[in-house]
């Protein structure tokens, strides 16, 4: 097969002279003396791709300026004008989904089948989704308003639709944005903001910063920022609780997770096979609701593992770009060591491995999927988020087992229960301590349906109503004291 053409994206690199580098009141800035710039590498070859920008105070400074100027009059317009811009925006991601596909793809890893068939659709339906809530804001929720300036901090895995998932949300409600995408993962942002322009967005209301964790660290600091909205690990997470605690900006953080599949005897195996496929081999298991455990009853322990482990022996590991892969590139060296020691451990510490054998390209960031059998529910390796194609095999005898090593974890972010006993699955799933629980699936998203976690894997919701309510503060106190008679 072919791999997808990539023309058109290193034409588009090239015009940009290589260089990605911070987006403020409409424009990208030209770096001052003695700028500092890291490189943007494509994980599947080493290539590199060009540079990024490491933005300095002054840049956060001014990207939060422009945001807190535009974001009176972004918040005065009415919902529907603001749902005009938001609308364009979403056409404009359409016209140019094979860019950004390919973009994604270049600079993360990740198949082209998935940029191009997920992450891309899935982000513009968010905009299109929230377009049509800026249409009824201001009837739906009236006595809210935006919390103001947005400080928003993205990580690597989904960099167009975690940029999406944070975006659309805070320009429906009437907030502008400062939002700063992970170093490793820059591209499709500079699109992003290239979109902007085109789509008219008053300028200032969103704002670009690139950079490090040090240039997220003084977004945080900011004192002109109101709301921050985090992704990314729970260890910086828990930083940004505590730096930004007593500040008076709200915050709501989406963390890592540990998540269960939990498959019971009665099950439909061959789907529940597939589904399992893609709960830990989607993304390379670089999804925080990867399906990173799986639970299978004791009676069907055998025969499940063996037939996860043929299918897993067709997976396909390769260039990315190759339409017919199954698993790309891990984003980065950082990454794969770090996947490679965990595993490395578990063995140590006595688990089984599992792998297919030659399944990776000698060069490039790749892992290949992995399954690890005894593996006991407290073992290191059960209970870190891998953050790669890695799952943990676990036996349990009955239901309450199965809910006692499901919640067995500091994380509660996604579960998934596989069987035909509808009453148990209903019985399962508000026992299980996370956000979300699939039933006989997994992966599924929607823009209508607020996403997040419990207990470590965070607080606060994405999409759906809920993910707006992270948006907005209620103003009917005020509204209420001023039209009361003394
Ligand atoms: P990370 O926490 O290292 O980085 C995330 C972002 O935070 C990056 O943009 C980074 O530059 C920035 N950052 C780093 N240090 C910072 C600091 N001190 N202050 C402010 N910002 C800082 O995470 P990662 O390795 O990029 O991403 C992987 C993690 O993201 C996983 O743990 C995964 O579970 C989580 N994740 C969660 C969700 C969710 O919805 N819950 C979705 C995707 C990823």
């Amino acid at each position: 097969p072919a791999p997808e053409d990539d023309k058109p994206a290193r034409a588009w690199i090239d015009q940009r002279g290589g260089k990605f580098v911070s987006f403020i009141n409409g424009k990208f800035v030209t770096p001052g003396d003695k700028p500092t710039w890291f490189p943007a590498e494509n994980p599947a070859t080493g290539e590199k791709l060009g540079q990024v920008y490491q933005s300095t105070q002054k840049d956060v400074d001014a990207a939060v300026k422009a945001a807190r100027a535009a974001q009176e009059n972004w918040a005065a317009l009415p919902g529907f004008e603001r749902a005009k811009y938001l609308y364009a925006i979403t056409r404009l991601m359409q016209k140019h989904a094979r860019l950004f596909a390919v973009l994604e793809t270049l600079d993360n890893g990740k198949p082209i089948r998935e940029s191009r068939d997920i992450d891309v659709p899935a982000a513009t339906a968010h905009f299109h989704h929230h377009a049509g809530w800026a249409q009824i804001m201001d009837d739906e929720f009236d006595g809210y308003e935006p919390y103001g300036v947005a400080g928003q901090i993205i990580p690597w895995n989904f960099p167009l639709l975690m940029l999406a998932w944070k975006v659309a949300p805070a320009l429906a409600t009437g907030n502008t944005v400062v939002l700063k995408p992970a170093e490793q993962t820059n591209l499709t942002a500079q699109l992003f903001a290239e979109i902007c322009v085109e789509a008219g967005l008053p300028k200032g209301v969103f704002n670009l910063v690139t950079g490090d964790g040090k240039v997220g660290a003084m977004i945080v600091a900011h004192d002109g920022i109101d709301k921050l909205a985090f992704t990314g690990s729970t260890d910086i997470g828990r930083l940004i609780r505590k730096e930004s605690a007593g500040s008076g900006k709200a915050l709501t953080l989406e963390l890592g997770g540990k998540s269960p599949y939990i498959v019971f005897d009665d099950a439909d195996i061959d789907s529940a096979v597939e589904g399992l496929v893609d709960a830990i081999w989607f993304n390379q298991g670089e999804v925080c609701c990867a399906g990173s455990r799986l639970l299978v009853q004791e009676s069907i322990y055998d025969s499940f593992v063996e037939k996860l482990k043929r299918r897993m022996q067709n997976l396909r590991v390769g260039n990315p770009m190759d339409k017919c892969v199954d698993l790309g590139a891990v984003v980065d060296k950082t990454q794969l060591d770090r996947i490679t020691k965990l595993v490395d451990k578990a063995v140590k510490d006595g688990a089984e491995i599992y792998q297919i054998k030659d399944a990776c390209p000698t060069k490039g960031c790749f892992y290949p999927p992995t399954i690890l059998t005894n593996v006991e529910p407290s073992d290191e390796i059960a209970q870190i988020e891998v953050f790669g194609p890695v799952l943990s095999v676990i036996s349990f005898r009955n239901q309450q087992d199965a809910v006692a090593i499901a919640n067995n974890t500091r994380f509660g972010l996604a579960a998934t229960v596989w069987t035909e006993n509808i009453n148990m699955a209903l019985e399962m799933a508000p026992a299980i301590k996370a956000g979300v629980v699939w039933i006989n699936s997994s992966n599924r998203f929607y823009a209508g349906c607020g996403f997040g976690g419990y207990r470590e894997s965070g607080y606060g919701r994405e999409g759906g109503k809920e993910g707006l309510y992270a948006y907005l503060k209620p103003s009917y106190l005020s509204t209420l004291s001023e039209a009361s008679p003394r």
